[in-house]
């Protein structure tokens, strides 16, 4: 089957979601972006005496300005025109764009029950031979198309951006075990000559490659700093430029991932491994758990590790 990708819809706004909208609009794609309407509080925001207007509150179902979603520099790369190819939008709404689409890439919580539900309401709008692909950072693909048709897995995978999705070169591929071969191909070649990314097919493994590795590190990398009495100045100086990386070091990268996607995906590795000395390692730190239940979630929130103006 020939597949051409005119026009995209992208389910889930926030960090993520923005910034595949924002590549595709930057080599000329249009797309749908679109969100939830907040109803009510989380628990951590009532806490936090947040009111649903508060600019915070709405920044979390950021149906973001157009502008501020091609912003990110170096501006000359962005063409502000290309704003006008993002249509945003609230998921109700416009559920039944879902089916004049080529490619629907949901990109909500990194929660496999969400997930799953949502996917299973996609099949219901879902035009038979319509691309699906979920951007989760490492759950698993098989078990998020559990009880959707033959054909829907035939047409589904995992498409793994990375944070920023315009400099992050890498592209995760993960088929499920019914994924089409045409597909998957088709989705490698699109990723490398379409958006600019490498392309590295992987199985369907916890937290696939990149984030296997990169989660692993993270981790180890906090608890040598606890128990060696360091602070977040000293990780942060010592893997950063010093070690050649760029200036995003440990703690700065977890503001820009955002602390609760970080616990999210922390705790998917724990529930899903079996060695009990590899399971320790992702059990996230308490002071993790108490930043987030404060919504200290980094950029997102304006305030993580670092605050932000
Ligand atoms: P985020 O919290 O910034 O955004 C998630 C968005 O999904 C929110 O705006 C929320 O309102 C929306 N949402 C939740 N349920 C929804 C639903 N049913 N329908 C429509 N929208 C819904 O999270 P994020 O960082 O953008 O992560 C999104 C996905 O991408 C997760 O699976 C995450 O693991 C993955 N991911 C994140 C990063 C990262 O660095 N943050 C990197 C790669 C992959």
């Amino acid at each position: 089957m020939d597949y051409k990708i005119k026009k995209v819809a992208v389910i889930g706004a926030g960090v993520m979601g923005s910034g595949i909208a924002a590549h595709l609009a930057n080599v000329g794609i249009p797309s749908y972006l679109l969100d939830i309407v907040p109803k009510e509080l989380t628990e951590e925001e009532t806490r936090r005496g947040l009111a649903l207007d508060d600019p915070l509150v709405r920044n979390r179902f950021a149906i973001r300005g157009k502008e501020q979603l091609l912003k990110s520099k170096p501006a000359l790369l962005y063409v502000p025109e290309n704003a006008d190819l993002i249509t945003p939008g609230n998921v109700e709404d416009h559920f039944n764009v879902l089916s004049e689409v080529d490619w629907i890439i949901e990109v909500v919580v990194e929660n496999l029950a969400v997930k799953q539900q949502l996917f299973e309401k996609i099949e219901q709008v879902w035009k038979p031979g319509i691309l699906v692909s979920s951007n989760t950072s490492g759950v698993s693909i098989n078990r998020m198309s559990e009880g959707r048709s033959s054909e829907f897995r035939q047409h589904f995978l995992g498409t793994h951006f990375f944070n920023p999705v315009r400099y992050m070169k890498l592209l995760e591929v993960i088929p499920c075990s019914e994924t089409k071969p045409e597909l998957v191909n088709f989705m490698v070649d699109f990723g490398q000559r379409v958006l600019g990314k490498g392309v590295v097919v992987c199985k369907d493994t916890v937290n696939f490659i990149a984030n296997r590795i990169g989660t692993y590190g993270l981790m180890v990398t906090v608890q040598e700093m606890v128990k060696n009495g360091l602070s977040i100045d000293d990780i942060d100086a010592i893997t950063g430029p010093a070690m050649g990386r760029p200036k995003s070091a440990t703690f700065r990268t977890l503001d820009i991932v955002g602390l609760d996607t970080f616990v999210h995906v922390a705790n998917n590795v724990y529930d899903n491994v079996t060695d009990p000395q590899e399971k320790e390692t992702f059990v996230v730190p308490q002071f993790m758990k108490e930043m987030v239940q404060r919504g200290w979630l980094g950029e997102k929130t304006k305030q993580g590790f670092y605050k932000k103006e």
